[in-house]
């Protein structure tokens, strides 16, 4: 599945210099994932981000030390309820 555009936990975009694609355990990639939110098959973080919400915060954080506006930075974030991991 490589239809979105968009990394489908913290979506960044599958398009930015600094995306990389998740793997699987036998090295693969994953189509779904950016390397940040999956790697050797299993998703980074998962004690502490388990939701969508935790997951707005925590790229949040990430943009505000990269010098984003606040604007931006909620534009970057609000889709995340929507993707993949997320949605019921
Ligand atoms: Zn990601």
């Amino acid at each position: 599945m490589q239809l979105d555009k968009f990394c489908q936990s913290c979506h960044m975009p599958k398009n930015a210099d600094m995306f990389k694609a998740g793997t699987e355990k036998d090295g693969s990639l994953n189509g779904d994932y950016c390397s940040n939110c999956y790697d050797s098959g299993e998703f980074s973080m998962s004690d502490t981000i388990k939701t969508a919400k935790d997951m707005q915060e925590m790229v949040k954080q990430r943009l505000k030390k990269q010098g984003i506006g606040k604007v931006k930075r909620w534009f970057y974030t609000i889709g995340i309820p929507r993707l993949g991991r997320w949605k019921k």
